[in-house]
């Protein structure tokens, strides 16, 4: 039975009813881009942002001047970060095999990848400008072989997010608007007059955006569940307390609903931690998100051993699961439910966010039980074939139909197996 030193304090009755306000918002944007278009995605521009420049894409000067405003240190850095994750979509893809294979003799099957025609990647803004969502999706796109991938990312506070904009020219956005929210994710997917509709689309971003997706799903195809952001911390009495305080504090300052949470073997730790967080919010700049996210969504459990804390770590199936303990490999073997696991404290949930190269667009909210994060492969369609090539296979394969499908009481699908056993194999034809 586990310890709780620090509980939640919001309750899920407050969370339940603030998303289905959240769904309807969301519902009445798209409905209204479905039949207004341009002049809608304008009006919820001006209307949540702030922003209604003549074209809400960039053109290649526009472009080419805000890169050139970009210092080039965070250019490197950039380059950088995009050459580590293309590095790793690219060993990805290549673990991708296609197959053909020969079930029976003449029966020949098989799969192959074929990337979607055109994807839609949000790159999230509203708070801060996270450029790196621009290479976790719009790289990974390219690099899985999509034709054309389109970005929107939205103004900060009026600015257009120079850094951002040159990640998402480099991780090479076919075309880029500056336009966030609903509305941009309801342009990308439902197409407007100036905005050619995508096949499928990625990216996080706050309730509004994750929402956003989740209603268009189906219409189009999404990446996945990813909202406002999760940690869990699994430490034992091997842990330095004051790092699992950083650490949990630097998904915390996402915002005020992001979830931070500390499973523990060690009392004493557990309440270090806490000493810990209590003295570093104070001073953080971030304060405003982080202090609201610890208060209402912080929680702190003491449990009798690792076994135990990796049972209650999967019944979260948080979006970001670090492991601070002596063996941190041994998670690997004994946990299920997780976006992505950061093995030791060489490793932190801000590499995987920012430069380590996996992808840090990431389930939230219990999606990590049914699903892992973007990558390559979600960019792409595993699509069958299949051929006979020895007639005596196929007037076989037409005798099984022609039963199979009556059982069924389809005669038109058992009429096509049967005109094959009967010209392929010696079979009269039953009708
Ligand atoms: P955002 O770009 O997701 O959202 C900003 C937009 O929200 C604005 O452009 C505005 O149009 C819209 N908006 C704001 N208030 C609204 C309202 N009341 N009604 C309708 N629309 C409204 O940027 P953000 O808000 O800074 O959020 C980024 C989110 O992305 C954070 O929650 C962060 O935790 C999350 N994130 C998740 C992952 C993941 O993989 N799960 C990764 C990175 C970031």
């Amino acid at each position: 039975m586990a310890l709780a030193l620090k509980t939640a304090a919001a309750s899920s009755a407050a969370t339940t009813a603030s998303s289905s306000d959240v769904q309807q918002k969301v519902a009445t944007i798209l409905e209204d881009v479905r039949a207004r278009g341009d002049r809608a995605v304008r009006e919820h521009s001006a209307r949540f942002d702030n922003w209604e420049p003549e074209s809400f894409r960039l053109s290649d000067e526009q472009i080419a001047e805000i890169l050139a405003r970009v210092p080039e240190q965070v250019i490197d850095d950039i380059r950088f970060v995009q050459q580590q994750v293309r590095g790793f979509a690219e060993r990805q893809l290549e673990s991708m095999r296609e197959i053909e294979v020969e079930t029976l003799p003449g029966v020949v099957l098989g799969h192959k990848h074929v990337p979607v025609a055109a994807a839609g990647a949000y790159v999230p803004g509203g708070r801060y400008p996270l450029l790196a969502s621009a290479h976790m999706t719009i790289l990974t796109a390219k690099a899985a072989g999509v034709p054309r991938v389109v970005g929107c990312t939205p103004p900060i506070r009026g600015e257009v997010p120079d850094a951002t904009v040159a990640a998402m020219h480099l991780a090479g956005a076919d075309e880029i608007y500056l336009l966030g929210g609903v509305q941009a994710v309801a342009g990308m997917a439902l197409g407007t007059e100036t905005i050619e509709p995508v096949d499928m689309l990625a990216g996080p971003g706050n309730a509004f955006v994750a929402e956003a997706k989740r209603q268009l799903y189906g219409e189009i195809g999404i990446d996945l569940f990813a909202g406002p952001t999760e940690i869990l911390v699994v430490a034992d009495e091997h842990a330095d307390p004051f790092v699992v305080a950083v650490d949990l504090l630097s998904q915390a300052e996402h915002g005020p609903d992001s979830p931070a949470v500390l499973v523990t073997t060690s009392e004493e730790l557990g309440r270090k931690v806490i000493e810990h967080v209590d003295a570093l919010l104070p001073d953080m700049p971030t304060r405003d998100s982080a202090e609201p996210a610890w208060r209402d969504h912080g929680e702190v459990h003491v449990v009798a051993d690792l076994d135990e804390a990796y049972r209650l770590a999967d019944s979260y199936a948080s979006e970001h699961v670090q492991i601070l303990t002596e063996r941190p490999r041994e998670a690997l073997e004994k946990m299920r439910d997780y976006g992505a696991l950061f093995l030791g404290e060489g490793t932190c949930v801000s590499y995987g966010d920012k430069v380590i190269g996996t992808n840090h667009v990431l389930p939230t909210r219990g999606a990590a039980r049914y699903t892992g994060g973007l990558w390559v492969g979600k960019y792409l369609k595993t699509v069958t074939y299949q051929e006979v090539t020895d007639p005596a296979a196929s007037a076989r394969l037409g005798e099984v139909c022609g039963r199979a499908a009556r059982v069924e009481l389809f005669e038109g699908h058992a009429r096509s197996g049967d005109v094959r056993a009967a010209k392929h194999g010696d079979a009269e034809l039953p009708w």
